[in-house]
């Protein structure tokens, strides 16, 4: 019979940095409670799986199942222009029957050989995005649950999507959608029970007038099919979301009154207490050699002086908005670092020369800010750059992952946000937490050198320690929500966990 230490559940993150990185790090903290987790990985995505590695060291009760996806752009004659976004969703749904035979496979080899070590999967934790995952936990009675991997408010406004949809307010119609001139009317407003008047240009991409059909189907889908889940795990916590926490229990957005429950922030555990972290974190030897050279050159900096800058692991700003970011971060004459991609979605994204950096930053830049600023053109170590003493703020696309880590630090942030849910995440904190300067855009959704140095000198200012004291205290509680034993994540994934035991001792049961 299954025992209760080796309960085993199947993990399947979206292929993409943001939404596997803290559901690795979930599968961890389910490792050290005693779980057998098999995690899922797109083979293309293989690679980006040494990301979630770096942060910790993992559970040997973890181990890494890969299955195939699609071929990425640039590979094999696949159209270059098709976004990473495009590319995972498309890669995925070429996992449907891997994923039947994996599901099956486990099953199986668990009747023949009846091991503690195989014991069958009780539960499938998936990400929202991989909504056709339902169909097998279905097709073979096991449990899904979700992994959301951004804020409870995108949630909230997700299980609202179908309503919006049958009332025809979504997808926005051209006409309104685009009108700037309208935002402070009714009209330019979506209306969600329990959120704040969503301004309808802050509504994700996916739902503008200008997205593609598929992509609103494939959203419609995913958000009609939260519903069927056995629960759904949100990377937030309660002080951070609170009222979205509590209209998600609303039978008027959750009719079938699915549980949610938030389980973060997702971060490794050391990274709750800076001292501990900067000091058994990966450095020289582990890290690039530009890691390194970075976290160095933070050395050499005051205290609190360094503004972050980085947009994730999708966005591609343009060539004229990197111009306008270098301008503007010049002008502030505030210490920058920077992590620059290439503008455009090519397969390699980092320059790798320093004449192909050169040409994409403004005449004499880099002799310029020689003094002031370090441009990266790797992937950054962020939680080692975040929880440097020089690091004063976060210039951010407000990626959700960014987002967390900015919190869990205590910095204030700067928000530049793109596409997706950034703009509601952006507008979060800003109106609600105020613990952001929104960097505004012009309406050809640039942002302009005035812009961002206002925005730096607003942050470094006076305002900025009003929003350095909040985000203080929202780190606080972030800490106390994981870590302390009454924390509402720390509870909320101890009832998770007792839920899927109680799941399992039912199963043995019926076992012949
Ligand atoms: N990240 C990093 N180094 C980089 C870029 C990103 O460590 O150079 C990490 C970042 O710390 C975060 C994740 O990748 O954990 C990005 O997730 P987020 O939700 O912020 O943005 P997305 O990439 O999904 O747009």
């Amino acid at each position: 019979k299954t025992s209760s230490n080796a309960i085993h559940l199947v993990l399947f993150p979206f292929p993409a940095q943001g939404h596997m990185i803290p559901l690795m790090q979930l599968g961890n903290v389910l490792a050290f409670k005693g779980l057998i987790i098999t995690f899922v990985c797109a083979e293309h995505r293989v690679p980006l799986m040494q990301e979630a590695e770096y942060r910790g060291q993992y559970h040997p009760n973890l181990r890494i199942v890969t299955l195939p996806d699609a071929v990425p752009p640039g590979e094999h004659g696949v159209d270059e222009g098709t976004d990473s976004v495009t590319w995972s969703i498309t890669g995925t749904q070429k996992m449907v029957d891997p994923f039947k035979i994996l599901i099956s496979d486990l099953i199986q080899s668990t009747n023949s050989d009846g091991g503690s070590s195989s014991s069958p999967p009780l539960g499938i934790i998936s990400d929202y995005a991989l909504s056709w995952t339902q169909d097998v936990a279905d097709e073979f009675s096991i449990p899904r649950y979700i992994f959301f991997p951004s804020a409870a408010s995108g949630l909230l406004f997700m299980f609202y999507v179908p309503t919006l949809v049958a009332k025809g307010q979504l997808p926005l119609s051209p006409s309104l959608g685009d009108d700037r001139e309208a935002a402070t009317k009714e009209e330019s407003y979506i209306y969600v029970p329990g959120l704040p008047p969503v301004r309808k240009r802050d509504v994700s991409s996916a739902w503008q007038a200008t997205s593609q059909q598929w992509l609103q189907r494939f959203s419609l889908r995913n958000a009609e099919r939260l519903h069927e889940a056995a629960g759904i795990l949100v990377n937030s916590f309660c002080a951070l979301d609170a009222d979205a926490i509590i209209a998600l229990r609303s039978s008027l957005v959750n009719p079938k009154m699915v549980s949610v429950r938030t389980v973060g922030p997702l971060l490794p555990r050391v990274f709750f207490d800076n001292h501990t972290f900067s000091s058994c974190s990966p450095q020289d030897g582990t890290l690039e050699a530009s890691q390194s050279r970075c976290l160095h050159w933070l050395d050499t900096q005051r205290t609190s002086s360094v503004i972050y800058i980085s947009f994730g692991s999708i966005v591609l700003p343009s060539f004229a908005q990197i111009h306008e970011l270098a301008l503007g971060l010049e002008a502030s004459k505030q210490p920058f670092v920077w992590v620059l991609r290439q503008p455009s979605s090519t397969a390699s994204r980092y320059c790798s020369s320093p004449e192909q950096l050169s040409s994409l930053l403004p005449e004499g830049f880099q002799l310029r800010t020689e003094k002031q600023g370090l441009i990266l053109s790797v992937w950054a170590p962020q939680l080692l750059i975040l929880s440097h003493p020089s690091t004063a703020a976060f210039l951010t696309h407000c990626g959700w992952n960014s987002t967390l880590e900015s919190v869990t630090r205590g910095l204030p942030m700067l928000g530049m946000p793109f596409f997706a849910d950034q703009m509601m995440n952006c507008r979060m904190l800003v109106d609600q937490l105020q613990i952001a300067a929104e960097i505004p855009k012009g309406d050809d959704g640039l942002a302009r050198r005035d812009a961002v140095s206002n925005a730096v000198t607003l942050v470094m200012g006076s305002a900025g320690e009003a929003m350095r004291q909040r985000a203080k205290e929202l780190r606080d509680a972030a800490k106390q929500a994981v870590m302390d034993e009454h924390g509402c994540s720390h509870n909320n994934l101890t009832t998770f966990v007792d839920e899927i035991r109680k799941h399992a001792i039912y199963h043995a049961q019926l076992s012949p």
